[in-house]
Order: structure tokens, then sequence, then C-alpha cells
């Protein structure tokens, strides 16, 4: 990991773990303790500590993680005196709640979520109806069965037209200290990593806002928030376990975005497919030399090693692996560029597709959008050269909830 040199960023970092520290140890002493974030291993020793049988923990998995029950004292599958046992020794549902709601005039919506025992601090999470083209890097572009053609009357219209599309963007740290250029969110310095239950109560949260019925509606994860996922490898490998395994999402409708921290993409190969989620790198640019100056973190693993770790992971049939690649005016938006990043995806060997994204303007950030038409012919030369791209639409950008926008902005 680079040092971030940003040196305002360096002393938020220092200031909040004090005054976490100092938060967590008052804290520790009336703070009930969270159910939510627990695997089912975890939930049954909570029953067992209570002098119950083990799989009384099923029971509390499935209130807390497919009923989204959000107290202990509604949990209707345990009896009145078991609840009232769990509450008086100190235990609670404990899930992140949806704090501030921005609803954008193309349907999206940013949800600012505080997590409980947090100093009330808030993530950002955001809700994209309709997918984003299923262009997030899941894979799924228009040959999925949900996109068929479905008939306009009778019983099967109205099954088919439960079956939304949206994908829900999720944050794995408040801030980033990778410190990319472009990216708004780097500006906050890594304020602090997120537990797996902050990073699964984000997408829990917004299902039951949601009405999502999981198992019916088509519902993409793409963990593509604040934070760099693979620097809080722990907590957000722990969320995804309980977001396959308790709340019943396919690891293959998630898609996590890295900046390319090679020990984390190392630490990846190693999963398991069923909890595996799709693997997508933010390239960015041609070549190391532009990457390095506009991600710093490229210094430390160039293309080059982030590429030969990639190569590690055992894709599913048909699987790809998304190059993200924004497009900065006069910086990465132009044809040759273009034709590197082809001769750059050929070279890797690996199934690749590009999504490209136009930069998404923040304030203090000194670059400029691509000309229009630049993104279009950009896709063309990669098309030509045979690399499959899809231009993703930004999404909410009048509520600041697109690609780089993420930057907490009102302090509970
Ligand atoms: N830290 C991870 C995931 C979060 S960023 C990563 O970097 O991959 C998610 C995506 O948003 C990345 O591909 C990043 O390159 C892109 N992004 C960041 N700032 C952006 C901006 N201002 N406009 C458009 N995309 C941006
Ligand atoms: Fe962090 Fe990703 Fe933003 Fe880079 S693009 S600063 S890794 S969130």
């Amino acid at each position: 990991m680079t040092a971030n040199p940003d040196r305002d960023s360096g002393r938020l970092v220092r200031l909040d773990a004090e005054k976490a520290a100092e938060v967590s140890v008052r804290a520790a002493e009336v703070r009930p303790q969270a159910l939510f974030g627990l695997d089912g291993d975890a939930l049954a020793e909570v029953m067992v500590e209570m002098g119950e049988p083990r799989w009384r923990g099923k029971q509390l998995a499935e209130a807390i993680y497919s009923q989204r029950v959000v107290e202990v004292s509604s949990i209707s599958t345990l009896s009145k005196e078991l609840r009232e046992k769990l509450r008086t020794a100190g235990w609670e549902v404990g899930r992140p709640r949806i704090a501030q709601v921005f609803k954008s005039v193309d349907g999206t919506e940013r949800y600012l979520v505080e997590c409980p025992g947090a100093n009330r601090q808030t993530v950002e999470t955001v809700w994209m109806p309709e997918g984003d083209d299923g262009e997030a890097g899941d894979g799924s572009e228009g040959d999925d069965e949900d996109t068929k053609a479905a008939p306009s009357t009778g019983p099967t219209a109205l099954a088919s037209l439960r079956r939304r599309r949206a994908t829900i963007c999720v944050s794995s740290q408040v801030g980033c200290a990778v410190n990319c250029q472009f990216c708004l969110t780097a500006k906050l310095g890594l304020q602090r990593n997120l537990s797996a239950g902050e990073i699964a109560g984000q997408v829990v949260a917004v299902l039951e806002r949601q009405g999502v019925e999981v198992g019916k509606e088509r519902v993409n994860l793409v963990f593509m928030g604040m934070g760099e996922p693979f620097l809080n490898y722990d907590s957000f490998m722990g969320a995804v376990r309980l977001l396959v395994q308790e709340v019943g999402l396919s690891p293959q409708r998630m898609t996590v975005s890295t900046s390319g921290i090679v020990p984390g993409i190392e630490r990846f190969a190693g999963e398991t497919a069923e909890v595996r989620p799709k693997l997508a790198i933010s390239l960015n640019a041609p070549n190391n030399a532009i990457r390095s100056e506009i991600m710093p973190i490229n210094r430390k693993w160039p293309i080059e090693a982030v590429m030969e770790a990639v190569r590690g992971v055992k894709l599913r049939p048909r699987e790809r692996v998304t190059f993200e690649y924004v497009l900065l005016g006069g910086v990465t938006d132009q044809p040759s560029h273009a034709r590197e990043v082809a001769r750059l995806a050929r070279r890797t060997g690996l199934p690749v597709k590009v999504n490209l994204i136009a930069w998404n303007p923040g304030p203090g950030i000194g670059y400029t959008m691509p000309e229009a038409g630049a993104i279009e012919e950009f896709k063309r030369v990669l098309a030509a050269e045979g690399i499959p791209a899809y231009v993703r639409r930004p999404r909410g950008r009048d509520i600041f909830a697109a690609c780089g926008q993420l930057k907490r902005t009102v302090e509970a």
C-alpha cells in the first residue's frame, strides 16, 4: 500500500482512529452486541450460550437475514421468554439502517446508511433500478433469460413484471486510501474499514426498502461504492459469504472491483466458486506511464503484476474479467489509447470485456469529461480490434451517486 501523500487525509485517519478507540471503550460498557453480521455458526453459538439447542441459530439467521427483522422482540419463531433472555444478555439485531435518501430524476437512489455503534457515522449505498444496462461488470448483457420478450397480458406478464432488474452499489470502507487522482472518495482518505455486518447490512437494508423478493427478482450487487474492497479483504469476503449463504443471493450476480491490489487478487483466486463474485479491474489507462500518474498505486503494482495475479483466478464457463476504463478528457480518451488497451487485453490472454465510463466530475478535481463522441469512438476501436466493450451510462449524477462521486456529505 502506498502512503497517502495527502497530509490532511493522513491527519484525518489518525484523529479518527483515536476517536474510534475512545468511543469503542466507552461503548463496550453499554452497547448491546449485534446479531447482524454473525454467520450461521456464530448464531448457533449464541443460542448454545443461552442454553438452547444449536439449531435455534438457524431460526435467528432466518429472522434477521431472510425476514429482515430489526428487533429481537419481533423474532416470532422464538418464545417470548427466549427473546427477553437474548435482550437481557445484551443482544440486539443491530442492522445498519437507512438514515437519509437522495432521489435522482433517473430513478437512482443514494442512501446514507447509519451503522449502529459506529458513532452514527454513515456510509453510502446506491440503488439503480433497471440495473445499469447490464454493464456494471455483471456479464449479463442481453443474453439473460430475464431480458427475453415477455407476454404483455395474463399472470405470466405479472410474474415477469415482478422480476425487476436492479443493481445495488455497495461500499466497503468509509473513504479510501488509494488516492486515485480522478476520484472524489479519495479526497476523504481512509476513515475506517467497514465490518462484514456493515457491508452486508447495506444490502439487506436496501432490499427491505425496495421490498425485493430474493430469488424471484433479479438484483445485481457491485462492490464499487466507497473504498477498496481488497484492502478490507476479510470483512468484504465475510459480507459476501453472509449474502450468499444467509441472504440467498448468487455470487454470479455480484461483481467486485479493485484498483489492482495484488495480494487481495491472489487471496481472491483462492476462494471457491460458490462464494466468489466476478472480478473487475479498474484499468483506467492504456499503459503504466499514464496509469501511474492517475493511479499512484500502479507504482507499487503495475499492470503486468495485476494481470499475472488475475490469471490465477479460475473463471467459470463463459465468465469474463471486466476492465473498467474511466475516460478522462485528453488524458485517456484518444483512439490511440483504445488501440493500446486492445493490445494489452489480448496480451493478457484472458477473456475480458471493457466497461467504458465517462469521467464524472467532482469539485476540486482537475480533469475534464471526454468530448462528445470520444467514448463511442473508443468503443468502436475496441470492437474493431475484437474486444467487447460497453458504455456505462452515468446514473444519479444529479444526486452525486455516479461512479467516483461518493463522498459522505452529511454527518449524522
Ligand atoms: N476501489 C475500487 C471500487 C470503487 S471505485 C476500484 O477502484 O475499483 C469504482 C469504479 O469507479 C472504479 O472503476 C473507478 O475507476 C471508477 N471511478 C472513480 N472515480 C470516478 C469518476 N469520477 N468518474 C467515473 N468513474 C470513476
Ligand atoms: Fe479508492 Fe477506487 Fe476511488 Fe481509487 S477509484 S480512490 S481505489 S474508491
